[in-house]
């Protein structure tokens, strides 16, 4: 029987109340995901600590690590707290402000945020829970009162997220605690930052210099999910270290039927400038409460691995819906039949060279199409290496050998890398017999798979029989 072959588009799996219990977050890891989201708009910092530790003590014992996501909350807006939900009924006339009415006989719904009157002009609607309510202006005070008509019935709970589409919300991108987030998350050494509602690439920037400041090697993911972003976008992902198409806030912030243009867009800017593209938010979205997901999600996951993002993302699917380990595993059975296509295909390799050592993996890429070859086996300390290779999109694993567990863990966002820690021997051909060894041991290479292997900055590569 022919091995299963490996899934090479990662996915991020968000973590919540549906999996903080370890049985569960064990059986995702062990079930494929890459990567574990600490999702800071919820939870107490105890709660994502005890995650970490669980993480760590997992990644501890298994050679395929998962790697460590802090998403930050950023400059969002969200209703205040109500004992009973608020029902709403169509054309019915409501008060958002940021004032406490403790008086008001209307019905009011609190705002976390006193610029809401002032930014509430530069948007023409009022969206709640990223479009399942929306309003229509229809006055503003000078006492701050918005009074806003429903557009359908409907009800309003607590902390329920605001967006007004198209408001360059007078507030920063990175709020206080977003900052005091960023700084644990580099103290903590998690592999990845996630930056909500940034605008443009000086944030960006700003974020660095603390990481620098702080000797960290976190890496930076801007998510784009405002129009301001989408504008700045090729700055933007020339600053950061990998991007997020946030899909849930960047879907209510430009009209919905834009969203697949700009996704594309973005996926294929991140695959030109050898960055790392996430698809994030919705996937698989019904699993959340059915067992199976819908048509339109599977093809949705499909064509993310169609386009060559390098990772999608569950959110609610394993944050807090009834069925996280099954919606993984349809995630990873989806995007593995989408790749088996894909490799059948005729590749056309349409993107540009930026430097002598992208055209030499180009290289090593066509050959091993040409070859018939199952694996790539390379020796990279950096991880450059490996990641020039995954930017062309081969059709097999490439496993990536590394002696830091820092590095092997920052490649778990890259299309098609398995990264391996191997201590590097005194000669690259030790630390390749050794690196293949591993492998061999844990099933990422098989008995009589052919490999093409690149040792540290060696530039011919060689063809071998496992
Ligand atoms: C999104 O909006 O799509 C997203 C990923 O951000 P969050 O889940 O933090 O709202």
């Amino acid at each position: 029987m022919l091995p299963t072959p490996l899934r090479r588009t990662k996915i991020i799996c968000t973590i919540g109340p549906s999996c903080w219990d370890q049985k569960t977050l064990y059986s995702l890891a062990d079930n494929g995901m890459n990567v574990a989201r600490l999702n800071f708009s919820h939870g107490d910092l105890s709660l994502h600590q005890k995650v970490i530790a669980m993480i760590r003590a997992y990644n501890d014992s298994h050679p395929l690590n998962v790697a460590m996501m802090l998403d930050t909350k950023g400059a969002e807006i969200r209703s205040g707290d109500v004992k009973e939900p608020i029902q709403i009924s169509k054309d019915e006339e409501i008060i958002f402000t940021s004032r406490k009415k403790p008086d008001e006989t209307r019905k009011v719904v609190e705002v976390g945020y006193d610029k809401f009157a002032k930014d509430v002009l530069e948007t023409g609607v009022i969206l709640l829970d990223n479009g399942e309510l929306s309003f229509d202006i229809v006055r503003v005070d000078k006492n701050g009162e918005v009074t806003a008509r429903a557009r359908e019935d409907g009800k309003i709970g607590s902390r329920r997220h605001i967006n007004l589409p198209g408001a360059d919300l007078d507030m920063p991108s990175i709020t206080e605690k977003d900052w005091k987030d960023i700084e644990f998350g580099a103290r903590e050494n998690l592999d990845f930052l996630a930056l909500s509602f940034i605008r443009e690439e000086d944030e960006v920037h700003a974020v660095r210099k603390l990481l620098r400041k702080l000797n960290s090697k976190s890496q930076i993911v801007s998510k784009i999910e405002t129009r301001n972003a989408v504008e700045n976008i090729a700055s933007i992902i020339d600053a950061s270290d990998a991007i997020m198409v946030a899909r849930g806030d960047l879907g209510a912030e430009v009209p919905f039927e834009r969203l697949p243009l700009i996704q594309d867009e973005i996926v294929c800017r991140c695959k030109d400038a050898g960055k790392p593209v996430i698809i994030a938010t919705h996937m698989l979205e019904s699993m959340c409460v059915h067992p199976i997901p819908t048509r339109a999600e599977v093809m949705d996951t499909s064509h993310a691995v169609a386009t060559g993002a390098d990772t999608s993302m569950l959110s609610g699917e394993t944050a807090s819906g009834g069925r996280p380990l099954e919606a993984l595993r349809a995630m990873d059975k989806i995007e593995r039949a989408m790749e088996a296509h894909m490799a059948k295909l005729e590749t056309v390799y349409e993107i540009r060279f930026k430097s002598k050592e992208e055209e030499e993996m180009n290289v090593a890429v066509s050959l091993a199409e040409k070859c018939n070859i199952d694996a790539f086996v390379v020796i990279t300390e950096s991880g450059k290496t490996a990641r020039y290779i995954s930017k062309f999109r081969p059709k097999v694993p490439i496993i990536a050998l590394t002696p830091n567990a820092a590095v092997q863990r920052s490649l778990l966002l890259c299309y098609g890398i398995y990264p391996i820690v191997v201590p590097f021997e005194s000669s690259d051909d030790d630390t390749m017999s050794a690196g293949i060894e591993l492998s061999k041991n844990i099933g990422l290479l098989q008995k009589d798979q052919r490999a093409i292997l690149l040792k540290n900055k060696a530039k011919s590569p060689k063809v071998i029989t496992i």
